[in-house]
């Protein structure tokens, strides 16, 4: 926060994360590892897929997120909730640092529009969020969640709250912490590059995200029996 990657609010967001991270044991659990294998199915079989990147989530896992976008070939796109271009700046050097070829969104290159956002953060880039057909978001708010899937986009939530909209919203939700969710999906897609694309395909269509999403809240419940 100091160095002006994340803002004071995404500390609070980032706060909401953790006591939810409290109720899963600090844990991945068999819901997350099954929405990480959808995840990887969708990302290896998207024609354009896109990892967008606000503060926190370059704050909390810049190295994770630079490795996962070479394994899967997709750009990464910065986009803030408040579009400040010194701290896009920001966090694209410090990406870039960490060893990204190149970080989509910044300054005027967001020249296209999701529909349904009011806020500048319906900027996207035409490169990347603009022509994507799957997107990773992780630590999102649920109004672009929303959005991006109105816009017929496939959308990936790593999300440690399984009742947020953003879980809701997207078709894959991983329900973990992204210091975690992202290494284990940097791993799968490693692995799953060599399955052939049709049984990729099947298991990205025969992903239930909502049931997926009761498996996970059944396993907070589990884990807290363990402590009452
Ligand atoms: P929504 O708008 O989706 O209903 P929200 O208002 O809480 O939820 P934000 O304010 O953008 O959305 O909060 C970001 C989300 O990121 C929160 O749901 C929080 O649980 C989640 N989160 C915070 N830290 C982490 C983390 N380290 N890993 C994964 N998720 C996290």
């Amino acid at each position: 926060m100091r160095s002006g990657i994340v803002v004071p609010q995404g500390l609070i967001a980032h706060g909401r994360g953790e006591a939810f991270d409290y109720l899963l044991g600090e844990e991945t659990l068999p819901a997350a590892l099954a929405a990480t294998y959808a995840a990887a199915a969708f990302l290896l079989t998207a024609k354009h897929p896109v990892v967008s990147v606000n503060g926190n989530a370059a704050a909390l896992a810049g190295r994770e997120i630079v490795n996962l976008s070479s394994v899967i070939s997709a750009p990464i796109e910065v986009n803030l909730f408040h579009r400040i271009p010194k701290r896009e700046r920001l966090i694209a050097t410090y990406l870039k640092g960490l060893g990204a070829e190149d970080v989509l969104g910044v300054g005027r290159s967001a020249s296209s529009t999701i529909r349904g956002i009011a806020s500048s953060r319906r900027r996207t880039d035409p490169r990347g969020i603009g022509k994507a057909d799957v997107v990773l978001i992780p630590l999102e708010d649920g109004d672009r969640a929303e959005a991006l899937s109105r816009d017929g986009k496939k959308v990936i939530a790593i999300d440690l709250n399984p009742l947020s909209r953003t879980s809701r919203a997207a078709s894959v939700s991983i329900v973990d912490n992204v210091i975690r969710a992202i290494p284990a999906l940097t791993d799968a897609s490693r692995r799953m590059k060599k399955m052939p694309r049709d049984s990729l395909q099947r298991s990205a269509s025969e992903f239930d995200n909502q049931r997926n999403l009761a498996r996970a809240i059944q396993e907070m419940i589990r884990y807290l029996r363990g402590w009452a």
